[in-house]
């Protein structure tokens, strides 16, 4: 099926009943562009059923893609991997049709299953907003005295807030 780590299926040469192709495309075909969150590791990966029917080539399958990405709460890399089980698409042949590239459909099939918020795992602890420590790893001391220090500027906001606030509604209270 492939073709210089595309995925081509070369129409004329298919099966009557349809064919299975499995395999993995060239290295940096999902080409995420600039992301700094996700980089794939190797080519995607396919298991697809490829078949004729009538001046239609339905294609049906599964498609994934390796991946390091970097987890949105802990800010540490991780391997893991997208799949898209029930990929299915189809393609209008005629007469002159040689040649159909799947590539570009199985591409914006992996991206589609890309996460938004990657994370290490589900308990990921993540890091401490106060002092960056990442929480799987160790304990901080930044919330030892029961009073969360995130908040801390907030509450000295609000403090003033409120001194003015009274000082306004002062001259009013005679
Ligand atoms: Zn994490
Ligand atoms: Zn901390």
């Amino acid at each position: 099926m492939e073709t210089q780590g595309r995925l081509i299926v070369d129409v004329a040469r298919l099966a009557k009943d349809g064919e299975w192709f499995r395999g993995e495309t060239a290295d940096n075909l999902l080409d995420l562009g600039e992301s700094e969150f996700v980089t794939p590791e190797g080519g995607m990966c396919y298991a697809l059923k490829v078949e004729l029917i009538g001046s239609e080539l339905l294609v049906r399958g599964e498609v994934r893609q390796r991946l390091t990405c970097v987890c949105s709460r802990c800010a540490e890399n991780f391997v893991t991997e997208v799949v898209e089980p029930e990929f299915v698409q189809s393609y209008e042949i005629n007469a002159t049709t040689d040649f159909v590239d799947l590539t570009e459909e199985v591409r914006e099939a992996i991206i589609l299953a890309l996460p938004g918020y990657p994370v290490c795992s589900e308990s990921c602890r993540g890091l401490c907003m106060t002092c960056g420590t990442n929480l799987n790893n160790a304990a901080c001391r930044c919330h030892e005295e029961g009073k969360d220090h995130r908040w801390a500027a907030l509450d000295v906001l609000k403090t003033d807030l409120d001194a003015s606030r009274s000082k306004r509604a002062r001259p009013r209270e005679k």
